[in-house]
């Protein structure tokens, strides 16, 4: 049994002849070491060369590099960052900057399709909700939704711009919002990823003081 505190996650590896019932009854009398245990996980994890850092959807190794200037996601699934200066806070300005432009670019093209312009889009990191649209058409977001797969992003987006419409959570908003959100798009299963995912995102910290 290992517990995976970046996802969050237990994990059982027992051979394949194993009954269900063995393990779960293995669980059973594991049950007080694994709430020990999951009351004693960290609730921030420092980034630093080697972790493992979710982008768009997909998780990359940070790996520093002298050679490089840029930051960059290889297909390989290392994140290389060039070494001058802070590497990892250099990480996190990337990673906003990367979380703005697609964030705009959708709040665009949706408020375009719902013919309600938004009056400003700002992203931060807010820590208890994704997204929000104020009465004055604000949009805000949490950059750390650039950890998620496209889908969740356009998901939240579409939420937001359905409330310039309706500032209310009505079936008529949740048609709106799903009317926005294109035909294949799971919006349940989006939900339930920041659900699974959002503890484990919030604690990434790429400053180097742990503990914030
Ligand atoms: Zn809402």
């Amino acid at each position: 049994m290992r517990i995976d505190t970046h996802k969050q996650l237990v994990k059982i590896s027992a051979p394949l002849h194993v009954e269900s019932s063995t393990i779960r009854a293995f669980l059973a009398r594991n049950q007080n070491w694994l709430e020990q245990q999951v009351e004693k996980r960290p609730t921030t994890q420092v980034v630093q060369e080697g972790s493992l850092v979710p982008f768009r959807g997909a998780e990359y190794r940070v790996v520093i590099d002298p050679s490089v200037r840029e930051i960059e996601a290889k297909a390989d699934g290392d994140m290389v960052l060039p070494a001058r200066g802070e590497p990892v806070l250099r990480l996190q300005r990337f990673l906003i900057a990367q979380a703005s432009e697609d964030l705009r670019a959708r709040a665009d093209r949706l408020s375009a399709q719902l013919g309600i312009p938004f009056r400003s889009l700002r992203v931060r990191d807010t820590k208890t909700r994704w997204g929000s649209c104020s009465s004055k058409a604000g949009l805000n977001f949490c950059w750390r939704l650039i950890f998620a797969e496209d889908a969740v992003r356009e998901y939240v987006v579409a939420h937001e711009v359905a409330h310039l419409k309706h500032m209310d959570h009505s079936p008529a908003f949740w048609a709106q919002c799903a009317a926005l959100c294109p035909d294949e798009l799971d919006i349940e299963a989006a939900k339930s990823t920041l659900r699974r995912e959002g503890n484990g995102w919030h604690a990434l910290i790429f400053d180097g003081s742990a503990g914030r």
